[in-house]
């Protein structure tokens, strides 16, 4: 597989060190508020290399952080804490406010059949991890102290401007980006590892640590709670666009002043989601969420197949047509893997995929056109073509099918289980709902008379039919036997 990577700027055979043990970093979510729609984007395209991954027979582990403590509103250092900010808004704790926007992160990531990292770790857990970093920075000559906060000194490094080749001049802006620069500072881009002082004197989460009581920056808690799961080395590091500077430079700046050498071999970058008005963003506190797409009737499965139309390396713009377009398509699709099932016989088998399927030349080929699109820098919107040219092709349905389940492993549409309940749904509606109900009234008598050999004589009549009952605390509810 090549994959883009950030770092050298061009397309690079993925070559792990260890093809068992891939490590890869993910930036968790900052869990002040519900994650919009762009940041999923982020997470599902990240969902897919890490899905790929496993799918060519590496081993992988993943890891993301929860940032509650310590990412300011500004990037560059400034502002108010953004957890400070969510629960001022809510009237909550800080703690409360990230264990609930936690809980709804992972909940959307669930709907968008997002598989969870192996580690998820909150930065609040890791405090002692940072300020041990901190220590040895300082041990080093990379940090200082400058009125009360703790500063790491990027002047220490022989090259720091990683991802970009911008002059100093443009980069002293960059780091400004139209917030007052902080005097305490010996170099523009230096950041902080840790505040005792900062703007605002009611920060809720304070640590006692060898600087004063204080808190963390939001850049150490990527490169510890990475070093604490991954060792010294990673494989991958993903995140959205905008980490890339200074999030992530700053990442590289710490975690190789600390190491002494390499950190991370290749950075996945997803662009972003646009909205007419730019890039979504949960601080202009105008964005869409999960919810708000299940409430205006879509399948947040739309979504995830609307974003893997288009490449992660191009930004996307979103507006209600274009997620309609997509939904429209997808709907096709089911619709396709549900006239295979039709056609299948023997469908519970369908994840299985058989040796006779394997060997298929249609399998093979149908197959190789799908990798050799994820292969050049995970072309989703190839594969998807290539998903297209399987229901083209002229091979048997059987094969059809097999090669859905196998592309749905990487694409994770849940194309088999959305067909299946299409196809229940199309059978329920043939049955004679009438009759079903003056059934389960009588059977409701009967249980009532204590007449259980009639009740269960009208359940076994039902079930002749394929209909199914379930007792429930809210009554009795039928559906059409799977
Ligand atoms: P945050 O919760 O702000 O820390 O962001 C979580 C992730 O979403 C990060 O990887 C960001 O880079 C990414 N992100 C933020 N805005 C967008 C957007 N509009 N489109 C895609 N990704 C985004
Ligand atoms: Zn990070």
């Amino acid at each position: 597989m090549k994959l883009y990577n950030s770092l050298t700027r061009q397309k690079e055979e993925f070559t792990p060190k260890d093809p068992e043990h891939v490590g890869m970093y993910t930036c968790g979510p900052t869990v002040y508020h519900f994650a919009h729609i762009g940041n999923l984007r982020s997470y599902i395209m990240e969902d897919i290399l890490d899905r790929y991954i496993r799918y060519l027979g590496y081993g992988l582990k993943r890891v993301m952080n929860i940032t509650d403590v310590g990412h300011l509103s500004s990037d560059g250092d400034t502002g108010e804490d953004k957890m400070l900010k969510g629960a001022k808004r809510e009237h909550k704790s800080v703690m409360d406010i990230a264990s609930f926007y936690t809980k709804a992160f992972f909940e959307d990531c669930a709907k968008l059949n997002i598989r969870k990292p192996d580690v998820i770790e909150p930065a609040t857990a890791c405090i002692g991890d940072f300020i041990k970093a901190i220590k040895i920075l300082e041990q080093k000559g990379y940090a200082y102290q400058a009125g009360g906060n703790i500063y790491f000194d990027t002047s220490k490094l022989e090259k720091y401007y990683v991802f970009n080749d911008f002059s100093q001049e443009d980069l002293a802006i960059g780091v400004r980006e139209g917030v007052e620069a902080d005097a305490n500072k010996k170099n523009p881009a230096d950041f902080v590892l840790w505040f005792t002082k900062s703007k605002f004197e009611d920060q809720e989460l304070k640590w006692n640590s060898p600087w004063g009581l204080g808190y963390p920056g939001w850049h150490i808690e990527c490169s510890c709670i990475s070093m604490k799961h991954l060792k010294d080395h990673l494989d991958i590091h993903c995140g959205g666009i905008d980490n890339a500077f200074p999030h992530h430079t700053n990442e590289i700046a710490q975690s190789e002043a600390l190491i002494g050498h390499k950190w991370c071999d290749l950075w996945f970058h997803v662009h972003h989601l646009n909205t007419g008005g730019g890039k979504m963003s949960k601080s202009s506190g105008e964005f869409l969420t999960v919810s708000l797409l299940e409430e205006k009737g879509f399948d947040p499965l739309a979504y995830r197949f609307f974003c893997l139309q288009s490449h992660y390396r191009k930004s996307l713009l979103f507006t209600w047509e274009n997620l309609e377009n997509a939904a429209n398509a997808y709907s096709k699709l089911v619709t396709k893997v549900a006239s295979l099932l039709e056609q299948q016989p023997n469908a519970e088998k369908m994840n299985v995929l058989s040796d006779k399927a394997a060997k298929d030349p249609a399998f093979i080929a149908c197959r190789a056109a799908f990798t050799d699109a994820l292969d050049n820098d995970l072309n989703t919107s190839l594969a998807v073509t290539a998903l297209y040219d399987v229901f083209k092709s002229d091979a048997s349905p059987e094969i059809k099918l097999a090669l859905s389940c196998d592309f749905d492993r990487v694409l994770a549409l849940d194309l088999v289980p959305h067909a299946q309940k299409l196809l229940l749904d199309k059978a329920a509606e043939h049955v004679d709902k009438q009759w079903v109900e003056e059934l389960i009234q009588k059977r409701n008598d009967a249980k009532a008379e204590k007449n259980y050999a009639a009740a269960d004589a009208i359940r076994a009549e039902l079930l002749k039919n394929n209909i199914v009952l379930q007792d429930t605390p809210n009554g009795t509810k039928w559906s059409v036997k799977a």
